[in-house]
């Protein structure tokens, strides 16, 4: 019972489970989770596996089943949505192998549907819709930045748009941050990166499960009355994805992102883990990712890293790994 209090009481990193849904023609839906509890646990069955070896129970701040809505999601991510108005600096990780749901959840399936938008398309319009409700007291000014790191590069996806917005100390140095007043002014943005993404990717799919892209929202507010100043800032990032590649069969460039990958993903993790424990040191340095977020790391900052499950049997191996990567965090 006392579960949720000393969940909430422990603060700034927080870890979700979203299990997705079989998908059309996936036939036989024969789950490798069996059990998601209202606390936040969640019990997988390894089928490859016998007896009581085959049963592990994980437990996290929250585990959505394959049923939960786009809606439902975004109102257990909205209040760390909104403190960025109040001045903190939140991170909100999607993490998971590919295919498991991080752009579903991050961006939704189709844009032109809002009611299927993810917690991207959901966080800019509450944030507009909040800071006009607050308008009286407070003036805000938001900008955007949307970068791509590839092989620990990093890429500006808004590269060639006009670039005014005031930089309040914690932007991604040489990325443009552009202004928006608008949800609509957003979606233009997002449209155009995601183009610029897919310049010189044979793939769209392919380059995108490779790299981290990270969506930022800077919030700038001045309080009418007093003139002082309120800065926060929101960062959206969609992994890469984790899955390990066999060695033995990746060679040249594809060899050399795997390593790339999965050294900024632990690099993430050593991160999170360490600022979990409250450790003297945090090894920021290891990752470019972490290297670009270790302002909105740590602190007053908050985190959030949704996790995502794939229930199929063939990906147990990747399932059992993406829940020990998100006890290790949480
Ligand atoms: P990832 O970004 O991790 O590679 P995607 O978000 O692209 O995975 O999801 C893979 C497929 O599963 C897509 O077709 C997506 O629409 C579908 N999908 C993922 N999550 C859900 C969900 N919660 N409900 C319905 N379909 C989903
Ligand atoms: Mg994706």
């Amino acid at each position: 019972v006392l579960y949720n209090q000393v969940q909430d009481l422990k603060g700034t990193i927080r870890v979700y489970c979203r299990v997705r849904p079989f998908l059309p023609g996936q036939s036989n839906g024969q789950s490798t989770v069996d059990y998601i509890g209202e606390n936040g646990n969640i019990m997988v069955t390894n089928p490859f596996k016998q007896g009581k070896d085959a049963r592990k129970m994980f437990l996290f701040n929250k585990v959505f089943a394959p049923n939960v809505s786009q809606e439902q999601i975004y109102v257990d991510t909205q209040p760390l949505v909104r403190s960025v108005l109040d001045g903190f600096n939140v991170c909100i990780f999607a993490y998971g192998q590919t295919g498991s749901g991080k752009t579903y959840t991050m961006s939704g399936p189709d844009l032109t549907a809002e009611e299927t938008w993810g917690v991207n398309y959901r966080a800019l319009r509450d944030l507009f819709q909040i800071s006009n409700t607050r308008g009286d007291m407070i003036k805000y000014e938001v900008g955007v930045q949307m970068i791509e790191i590839y092989n620990e590069q990093v890429r500006d996806l808004l590269v060639n748009i006009r670039n005014t917005a005031q930089a309040n100390g914690l932007n991604v140095p040489d990325a443009s941050l552009i202004p928006v007043t608008s949800t609509e002014d957003v979606i233009e943005l997002m449209r155009i990166g995601q183009k610029n993404r897919a310049v010189g990717a044979t793939a769209l799919n392919e380059r995108s499960s490779r790299s981290h892209s990270v969506l930022t929202v800077h919030v700038l507010g001045r309080e009418l009355v007093t003139g002082s100043i309120l800065k926060g800032c929101l960062h959206l990032v969609d992994l890469a994805g984790s899955e390990r590649v066999d060695k033995s069969e990746a060679v040249g460039e594809r060899l050399k992102e795997a390593q790339h990958i999965n050294r900024s993903l632990s690099a993430l993790g050593d991160v999170i883990s360490a600022l979990a424990q409250k450790s003297a040191h945090i090894p920021y340095r290891n990752s470019k990712l972490t290297q670009v977020l270790q302002d909105s790391l740590g602190g007053h900052a908050k985190t959030l890293m949704f996790v995502h499950i794939n229930p199929e049997h063939n990906a147990i191996g990747e399932t059992i790994s993406t829940l020990k990567f998100a006890e290790r965090v949480s």
